[in-house]
């Protein structure tokens, strides 16, 4: 496979160019055209992402709240980070957990001290977990990360592992995929391969060819469910969010299914990062725009939102099409029970606990799920897609949040929460429109509160 084929550097530059011509009317009849949730073509998406004027702004975060609302309902899907490693032999200039930085604080968990992690994140109430670790091949392996995800789930009631880590051959992915992990996560960083180079001088993170092509070796392997994304903060936004929807509309024309999840990670401060200033600075205001833009193009694809943000911007994208978020973060191994700030991989900005994220969440209308139900019965890939596409998603997803919040506020909701919980719940449950699927997930509520767990 020709690689330059799937990121077409020069198409992508032809298009931001001529998105630049396009006129108000046109600009606002792609956003209107895009409230029908077919998704926007390249040429329409990079004429979104060259608007600056504020009326259209408007009106393409209006779009994407709808949206978001019509696909998604009200439901926020959330979960917590795992590092498990902060060695690494690469030298991003951009990371903490870079090799050249001495001063970082080298820890790599044993299974055992991984399952205490994972423990400490499930009495937060958590029950999806990112494991995330840095490359080493004498400390990362894969058979460490395969041993980390099965001790996991055996010692722990957490239901659902996802995984953010480097590129890997068809046979590592196998027994990723053995181990029973969700999606796989792995961002680009920059598909602009003279930024790309830049920023990866030395390790193996510097071949941008096996890095583009690790989804692809994941599906070989049986894993269909991926994530991707670029560090926003590299080269310019435009490009790279176009770069990924091409990347996106490639996997879906080649293999009948698109990415599962879209992250929009922006460039933190870092420990002794090689970086003393951020290459290319995205406003918040781009911010916003770059989650619209995602939604209306790609409107089946979940978009991540990380603990990298502020409170209240993480709040307000909330209304904006961001579909998952994660809480109560920590991003040093070992975090959740002894945060130490010199092992950490960036610093994070959003630090409320996943007790107050939930109160937050309800107050803004939205229903927190910790549902993990989709993949568990192998709705993934281009499974989950199409029952997306239906609309056929929300009969189960919508009592399976129900359910899934339910479990949380029993076991471990504060009485604030509880009580804007149960009123959420109440106000959710009136939504189920079958009366059938409504009178069981009531039962199950009963179930819950006498202690039953996991019913889906
Ligand atoms: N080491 C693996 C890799 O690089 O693919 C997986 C884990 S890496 C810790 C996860 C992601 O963190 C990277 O893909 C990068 O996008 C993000 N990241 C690294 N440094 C960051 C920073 N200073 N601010 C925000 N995100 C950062
Ligand atoms: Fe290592 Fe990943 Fe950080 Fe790069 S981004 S230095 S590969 S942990």
């Amino acid at each position: 496979m020709d690689t330059y084929q799937i990121i077409q550097e020069d198409q992508i530059e032809a298009l931001l160019e001529e998105g630049k011509k396009a006129t108000k009317e046109e600009v606002l009849e792609i956003i209107e055209k895009a409230r029908d949730c077919y998704g926007l073509s390249l040429e329409e998406a990079a004429i979104l992402l060259q608007t600056e004027d504020d009326d259209i702004l408007a009106n393409l975060f209006d779009a994407a709240r709808y949206i978001k609302d019509k696909i998604y309902g009200n439901r926020i899907v959330i979960f917590a980070p795992l590092y498990t490693s902060n060695e690494c032999t690469n030298n991003c200039l951009y990371c903490g957990f870079r090799v050249a930085n001495k001063q970082l604080h080298r820890r790599t968990l044993n299974v055992e001290e991984i399952v205490h992690e994972a423990q400490a994140i499930e009495k937060q109430g958590h029950k999806r977990v990112l494991m995330v670790c840095g490359e080493d091949p004498r400390k990362t392996h894969i058979n460490h990360i395969v041993d980390a995800v099965k001790a996991v789930y055996q010692g722990a009631d957490i239901r659902r592992i996802n995984v953010n880590a480097a590129p890997m051959p068809v046979e590592d992915f196998k027994k990723l995929k053995e181990a029973g992990i969700g999606t796989f996560q792995i961002f680009q960083e920059t598909y602009h391969r003279e930024t790309y180079k830049k920023m990866h001088p030395s390790g193996s993170k510097s071949d941008y060819d096996y890095r583009l092509t690790a989804i692809e070796r994941a599906l070989e392997a049986g894993i269909d469910d991926f994530g991707i994304g670029v560090l926003l903060g590299l080269y310019d936004y435009r490009f790279d969010v176009l770069a990924t929807l091409m990347h996106a509309q490639y996997m879906d024309e080649r293999y009948s299914v698109g990415p599962h999840t879209i992250s929009i990670p922006r460039l933190r401060p870092a420990l002794d990062a090689a970086l003393s200033e951020t290459p290319y600075p995205v406003s918040d205001k781009d911010f916003k725009k770059i989650v619209a833009v995602y939604r209306l193009t790609v409107p089946y694809t979940g978009i991540i939102l990380s603990t990298r943000e502020r409170a209240e911007l993480r709040d307000e994208l909330l209304n904006l099409g961001v579909s998952q978020i994660s809480a109560g973060s920590k991003t040093n191994p070992g975090g959740y029970e002894e945060d130490d700030r010199e092992a950490t991989q960036f610093e994070t900005s959003d630090e409320r606990s996943l007790d107050e994220m939930l109160q937050v969440v309800c107050e803004q209308g939205h229903l927190p799920s910790f549902c993990t139900a989709c993949y568990r019965a192998n709705r993934t890939g281009a499974a989950f897609m199409e029952l997306a596409k239906d609309a056929h998603i929300h009969e189960f997803c919508q009592p399976n949040a129900i359910l899934t919040f339910k479990e949380n506020l029993v076991h471990f909701g504060s009485e604030e929460t509880k009580a804007k919980g149960e009123k959420m719940i109440a106000q959710e449950l009136e939504k189920i429109e079958d009366e059938k699927v409504k009178k069981e997930t009531q039962e199950r509520l009963k179930r819950i509160e006498k202690g039953e767990r996991d019913l889906y």
